[in-house]
């Protein structure tokens, strides 16, 4: 069955960047309308909507914050009069430390993002959803919703929340006609893996060496499986977290 969404408008957060720009390139070629959100708002992301064809927004908004989302979903539907799918991935990484060095401030900013920021965004984009009587959502979490990562502590806490709020939106909306699962991505060449090596030539080796694979995800191979779980093809997935790591959790 050939992929398609055509007349459909779907949401990505983050999607100036990294993976999200990569799902927002795939869900257009697959002739979905695409809203892209951001916090950040340059030179790139207008290039990104150009590349993205006529029928892509970008929206400016800091997913953590009530106000922005509920905005932005409302400036969604003013500009496409419907919603049927999102992709919920903006998040950050957070400062590393450990558990006993994470300052509150780290621990809130990266919970707030990450978590909060996902349920926020349901809960805004869920009753546009619901007009439709079918549709479904996919949010971001990582291999870091299914183990633990030494340096992380916000960001491992962030991530299994993702994953358990998934799986109770999920059986929330089972019968209502929203599917919701969560996409957990192993080690992605994007700008914040940029930001975690430092692109220096040692860290990218110990980083890789650790890979299954021997080598990081692209950020088309998350976008694929994101695509995925929203198409019809995935009709009877829904509560399930997918992992997307070359291995790496296998080990
Ligand atoms: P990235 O930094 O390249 O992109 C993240 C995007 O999210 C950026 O454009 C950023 O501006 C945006 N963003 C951050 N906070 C925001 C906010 N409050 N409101 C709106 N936008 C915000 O990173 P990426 O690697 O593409 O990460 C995307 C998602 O994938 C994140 O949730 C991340 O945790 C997750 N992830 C990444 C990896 C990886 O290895 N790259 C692995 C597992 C999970």
């Amino acid at each position: 069955m050939e992929i398609t969404f055509k007349d459909k408008v779907v949401i990505v957060t983050g999607g100036a960047s990294g993976i999200g720009r990569a799902t927002a390139l795939a869900f257009a070629k697959k002739g979905a309308k695409v809203v892209v959100v951001d916090w950040k708002e340059n030179d790139e992301e207008v290039d990104l909507i150009k590349e993205l064809g006529s029928e892509a927004i970008f929206i400016k908004c800091d997913v953590s914050k009530a106000d922005d989302v509920k905005a932005m979903v409302d400036k969604t539907i003013a500009a496409f009069g419907r919603l049927d799918y999102a992709y919920n991935n903006a998040g950050i990484e957070g400062t590393q430390a450990n558990t006993f060095d994470c300052t509150e401030e780290n621990w809130d900013k990266t919970i707030n993002i990450n978590l909060k920021g996902i349920w926020l965004c349901m809960k805004y984009e869920i009753p546009e959803i619901l007009k439709q009587g079918k549709g479904a959502i996919v949010n971001c979490a990582s291999v870091a919703g299914r183990v633990g990562f030494v340096g992380l502590p916000a960001y491992v806490a962030s991530k299994h929340g993702v994953v358990g709020l998934t799986k109770t939106t999920a059986l929330e909306y089972a019968k209502l006609g929203i599917r919701v699962n969560a996409v957990c991505p192993g080690v992605i060449q994007t700008p914040m893996i940029d930001r975690l090596t430092g692109k220096t030539k040692e860290a990218i080796a110990q980083f890789t060496g650790l890979e299954p694979m021997g080598r990081f995800g692209l950020p088309e191979e998350i976008a694929n499986a994101v695509v995925w779980m929203c198409s019809d093809e995935a009709s009877f997935v829904t509560g399930h977290a997918m992992t997307v790591d070359g291995g790496f959790t296998a080990q």
